[in-house]
């Protein structure tokens, strides 16, 4: 119905988001407990306004990576991938 829904981040001890949940070199950034998603806030500042898609199915996780730097996929490119 056209709810947006906002992502969960990880926090800190202190209860601020955590800007260093996702670090790959020398970029960094939040990370959703919901879907996992993650960006570098310096390369994708726009990772903000992303809405969350939800959980994944069950033994699927969202396939977030991308360019793995902090371009992910847009949301009708965002696929699935199995886990465990
Ligand atoms: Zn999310
Ligand atoms: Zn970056």
């Amino acid at each position: 119905m056209g709810e947006q829904r906002e992502h969960q981040w990880e926090r800190t001890d202190r209860g601020a988001v955590n800007d260093f949940a996702h670090e790959i070199a020398n970029h960094n950034g939040p990370r959703c407990t919901v879907c996992g998603f993650f960006f570098c806030e310096n390369c994708y500042p726009q990772g903000w306004q992303r809405t969350c898609p939800g959980p994944p199915p069950e033994g699927m996780a969202w396939d977030w990576v991308g360019d793995g730097a902090g371009h992910p996929p847009e949301d009708d490119e965002l696929e699935t991938y199995r886990v465990g």
